[in-house]
């Protein structure tokens, strides 16, 4: 009886012992991936005129488009390419705002909230 009990205990952990492995390995699998690299900026999508957020910011695609009545403290030379919240290069159509995580505004564009980028 003393046999079988201790035999069956060292069925069960040898049991236990291989799930773990098996887990282990699972997860050193998973670690040795790279991480997903993050989406080219030419490839994330562009700021909808119907996006709540772009509706609450009053966002165009164009400055030009501002009416200067409604915003009073609009400047023309005001556009998303030399926003604070803008990231992007130099001569970009199409540049990041941190406003809008993972979409791209116009760089000719303009909100509400626009901020002048000190150089
Ligand atoms: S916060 Fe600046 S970059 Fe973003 S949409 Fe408004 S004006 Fe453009």
């Amino acid at each position: 009886m003393k046999d079988l009990l201790s035999r069956r205990e060292a069925l069960k952990g040898l049991a236990l012992g291989a799930g773990t492995l098996l887990v282990a390995g699972a997860v050193a699998a998973d670690a040795a991936k790279p991480a997903a690299a993050p989406a080219p900026a030419a490839a994330l999508p562009h700021v909808a005129a119907s996006d709540p957020m772009a509706l609450a910011l009053a966002y165009v695609e164009s400055a030009k488009s501002v009416d200067a009545k409604k915003f009073p403290n609009f400047k023309p030379e005001q556009k998303c390419s030399n926003c604070l919240q803008s990231k992007g290069k130099e001569g970009d159509a199409w540049v990041g705002c941190a406003l809008f995580p993972g979409k791209l505004v116009n760089a000719q564009g303009w909100c509400k909230a626009y901020v002048v980028k000190k150089a």
